[in-house]
């Protein structure tokens, strides 16, 4: 029988290619109708916008790609108004800033692309500079008939405008969570702290005005920046960096350069300057990240036994002694039992099927018994294949049920193995304290129902059996 292959409708395979076309189209056309309003008319955020969304949907950055990019920006300019040349050859220097960030991140492994390491802040600066040369230099070579002004005057402008947007505009793009993170992740509350100093040393800066003003966010912003998701500083460092270049371009700082270069202006120094002030908290951002991550990994680690997925014997002995800590602290009003868990007969499982099934048959074991645990009981793996659950609120005379219930949900788990199904039994032996009693410490509860897992043992296995009552806690 002949396998037809399978072929998608044309109209899946271009309608990636029809939505990116209809987004260069969109931005260009808002980016030119927001020209007249003043602030706005500061800041072509397009070319930025397109590289990071070609860096993240990388599928689409082919030559049919890049070339629907300038198709739309030159249909959207002539939808405005434009004329043909200058639409064709100004758009080739926008869709130049889209190619040259795309081709020198591209290669570069994700977590540098994301702007996850110093590295990778310091690439997508590195990329944001190349490409504000090249199409600085393109527009002088190609477009200067369309600018009143001189060569130097043009290309400084083109590269600091350029420069700075793409700086505060690619790292927001870069950082986004993916749709699945942030469902993931959920609802977070965040401090408001540091946001509230950010908004007032911004008020301050445009206050207090000169040169030096424009750094003054910079303290807020690392604070930012080691409070907050790499992704909320990059939309941070876009918001404040932008407030200052409105507020330098509105001269509400009142600041000048004085023409030492010709054709510098103040706005294009200050756009400089607002650019390499950002560096600085996007690299905090990221290394408190990294440090946030390997925490929380190193506490997983610290706390979760690598093959089963529960309690540590360390985490256990934490959580139980502060269990026992906190009933001494009510009076011993809590009732609690302990039990010791061991598979019986463990050894046999890796002797006659190996210890890859060995621990196979571990796992499900620990699943077992989570699966009959409720919250806040606690469940640890001793070592080896023994076992440890701790069951506060329940006094060890009435604990024999729920210990037969374990007993009983192991003895009927079958581990398929190749075409057999393994069985294991496991004995438990247990102890505890009443309510109001005196609660032994953690060590005499595991050595008492140690010895009655022993005896449990010694009795044929499979079985239940409690500490005797020989020891009156208190
Ligand atoms: P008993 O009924 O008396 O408890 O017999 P047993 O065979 O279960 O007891 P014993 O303590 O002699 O054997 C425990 C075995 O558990 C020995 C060891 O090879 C095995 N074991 C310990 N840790 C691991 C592990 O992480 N993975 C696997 N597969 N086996 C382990
Ligand atoms: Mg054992
Ligand atoms: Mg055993």
């Amino acid at each position: 029988m002949s396998v037809e292959p399978m072929v998608f409708p044309a109209q899946l395979r271009l309608l990636p290619y029809a939505s990116l076309f209809g987004l260069a189209f969109a931005l260009t056309l808002g980016g030119i109708l927001a020209r007249p309003i003043e602030s706005l008319s500061l800041f072509w955020p397009v070319n930025a916008v397109l590289a990071g969304v070609l860096l993240r949907y990388p599928r689409q950055a082919n030559l049919a790609g890049f070339a629907l990019v300038w198709l739309a920006m030159v249909a959207a300019d002539l939808a405005c108004g434009s004329a043909w040349s200058p639409a064709l050859w100004l758009n080739l220097c926008n869709l130049s800033v889209v190619v040259t960030v795309w081709l020198l991140l591209s290669r570069l492994p994700r977590v540098h692309r994301r702007m996850r390491t110093p590295r990778g802040v310091l690439s997508v600066f590195a990329a944001c500079a190349a490409s504000a040369v090249v199409a600085a230099s393109l527009a002088c070579v190609m477009a200067a008939p369309w600018f009143q002004q001189s060569l130097q005057a043009t290309w400084l402008a083109w590269f600091s405008e350029q420069f700075s947007t793409s700086v505060l505009v690619l790292p927001v793009l870069l950082t986004a969570p993916s749709a699945r993170a942030l469902v993931r992740s959920g609802a977070q509350a965040i401090r408001l702290a540091p946001l509230g100093v950010l908004l007032a040393s911004l008020v301050v800066s445009i206050l207090f005005g000169g040169p030096g003003a424009i750094a003054f966010p910079i303290a807020a912003l690392l604070w930012c920046a080691w409070t907050y998701s790499p992704f909320l500083v990059s939309l941070l460092t876009f918001s404040a960096g932008s407030t200052l270049i409105v507020a330098v371009a509105q001269n509400l700082m009142h600041f000048s350069v004085p023409q030492s270069v010709p054709g510098v202006t103040t706005l294009m120094s200050a756009r400089l300057g607002i650019a390499m002030l950002v560096l600085g908290p996007l690299v905090v951002a990221c290394v408190s990240q990294a440090n946030r991550s390997l925490l929380a990994r190193l506490a997983h680690q610290a706390t979760t036994d690598h093959l089963t997925g529960v309690l540590t014997r360390s985490a256990f002995t934490r959580r139980a002694t502060a269990l026992l800590d906190s009933r001494q602290q009510h009076a011993q009003a809590l009732p609690l039992t302990l039990m010791m868990l061991d598979i019986d007969h463990f050894k046999s499982i890796n002797d006659q099927h190996g210890h890859a099934v060995g621990d196979q048959v571990l796992r499900h074991f620990a699943r077992t018994l989570q699966d009959q645990l409720h919250d806040g009981e606690l469940l640890a793996r001793l070592g080896g294949e023994e076992f440890v659950v701790m069951l506060p609120g329940l006094a060890p005379e009435r604990a024999s049920f729920s210990a037969e219930r374990l007993r009983r949900a192991v003895q009927d788990l079958h581990v398929a193995q190749g075409d057999a199904r393994l069985q294991i039994t496991v004995s438990i032996g247990l102890d505890g304290c009443s309510e109001n009693q005196q609660a032994p410490s953690l060590d005499e509860l595991l050595a008492r129902a140690d010895q009655a897992l022993y005896r449990a043992k010694a009795h044929g296995r499979n079985r239940v059996e409690q500490a005797e009552p020989q020891r009156q806690h208190g």
